[in-house]
């Protein structure tokens, strides 16, 4: 029986709190703070259950943050706020005494970096302190790192080659919005690519190399190589010759981004506009539909996975793996489209592992640092099944374009 404080009160924030409210076993008592307190009451509001109580809190502020946890006191803080506040809610779980959980790297508000170097950099603080934090416990990073743990753990003694899926298929009726905050979907797509091969980073123009996916239950999409967070740990902890990450967009979206790029919309160095400094991309952000608000008017899936290569007893094996969501059937469930979805239960998840000691150890830690097989079968129980099959698919043989 834990107590838990959730911050921010996002999209993810949202499935979060629905799904940890729905674990009564682990999480018996749950607060969730943000620095907007209407969208925390307006989430406690929602579930049937009179075990959430909400605070307000600048998750920037440090000592702000050490207020509200000595005040709370929680056995495990789960951060869904912005990248941005990773740092600072470190600092406060440390002076605390708190297990720490986040879905995103830190990101310093001024350069788009996508690196761990600064997280990685507690792991001597949190080991002295005897507690755990868990980084990247959303899909990618996330479950994606755990698809791969599991590969080699049942799979392969060896891997070569992965690729990882990411196709968001749904449809919200408007011709520009982001399916998460928009800030940080800009900042990722609009980097160069990158790719992991034989030991070094290649890097791609962006959108540079595309390739043509037919995803099971959702038929042939366009995906395009990225630069993503979670190949970073990936290629530090599992050894492998090859690792690529693809992500599907539909034509309007690129039109629209090329045009935002196009006139700096996506800059985030600030400009002086009438005595007031404004970073182009929040005021972007600002005009574009709130994320939280796609979930009623987003249908189709999402289907994320991994397709891996390798060998077993001198075998070659060709495995993928992968989840199937739909979005109206998780705007039922938790009011939240399934880009929020596929990242608040395994957050949830991975804050039961912490709680139940499943995975729990001093230090800062990847997904992949861990033993798969007790997050794999909570996946299936909660919301996230996977399919786990024999596939044998060259992706470099694909077409270019539809
Ligand atoms: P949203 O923008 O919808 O929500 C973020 C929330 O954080 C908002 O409610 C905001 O509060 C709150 N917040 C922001 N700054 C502060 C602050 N200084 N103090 C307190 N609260 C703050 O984002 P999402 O819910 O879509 O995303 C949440 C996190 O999940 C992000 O880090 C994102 O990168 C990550 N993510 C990870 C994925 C994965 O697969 N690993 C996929 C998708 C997202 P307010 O509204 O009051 O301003």
């Amino acid at each position: 029986m834990s107590r838990v404080l959730i911050i921010g009160a996002g999209g993810v924030g949202r499935v979060v709190t629905h799904k940890c409210a729905q674990v009564t076993e682990v999480f018996s008592e749950i607060w969730l703070a943000s620095r907007t307190l209407s969208k925390c009451d307006q989430i406690a509001s929602e579930i049937d259950s009179t075990t959430i109580q909400t605070a307000q809190v600048d998750a920037d502020n440090v000592p702000e943050l050490v207020e509200l946890i000595k005040r709370v006191e929680p056995q495990l803080v789960i951060n869904v706020a912005l990248p941005y506040q990773d740092l600072t809610i470190m600092d406060a779980c440390l002076e605390t005494g708190v297990h720490y959980l986040d879905t995103a790297n830190y990101e310093p508000p001024d350069e788009a970096k996508f690196e761990y170097k600064w997280q990685w950099a507690y792991q001597q603080r949190f080991q002295a302190a005897g507690l755990t934090a868990l980084l990247g416990s959303g899909f990618d990073p996330g479950v994606t790192n755990v698809f791969i743990a599991y590969a080699l753990k049942h799979h392969f003694d060896r891997i070569h080659q992965v690729d990882i899926l990411d196709c968001n298929a749904g449809d919200h009726g408007y011709p520009f919005a982001t399916n998460f905050n928009p800030e940080i979907n800009i900042r990722e797509v609009t980097a160069n690519g990158r790719f992991y091969e034989n030991g070094q980073w290649v890097e791609t123009r962006p959108m540079e190399i595309s390739r043509v996916f037919d995803f099971p239950q959702i038929g042939p999409r366009k995906m395009f190589l990225l630069y993503h967070e979670e190949m970073e740990s990936l290629t530090k902890h599992i050894p492998v010759e090859r690792m690529r990450f693809w992500m599907t967009f539909g034509e309007s979206y690129l039109k629209h981004l090329e045009v935002i790029q196009n006139l700096g919309l996506d800059s985030i160095q600030p400009i002086e506009i009438q005595g007031q400094q404004i970073v182009p991309l929040q005021f972007l952000k600002a005009l574009l539909p709130d994320p939280a608000t796609l979930g009623p008017r987003t249908k189709g899936k999402t289907n994320i996975g991994c397709i891996i290569k390798g060998e077993m007893a001198g075998q070659p094996v060709s495995r993928y793996i992968y989840n199937v969501c739909d979005h109206q059937a998780c705007y039922r469930e938790t009011r939240a489209q399934g880009v929020s979805y596929t990242t608040g239960v395994p957050a949830m998840i991975g804050a039961k592992m912490i709680l139940q000691g499943k995975w729990r150890k001093p230090g800062v830690w990847n997904m992949e640092q861990y033993d798969p097989d007790p997050f794999m079968a909570d996946l299936n129980r909660y919301g996230l099944p996977w399919q786990d099959q024999e596939f044998d698919i060259d992706i470099d043989t694909l077409p270019v374009d539809e």
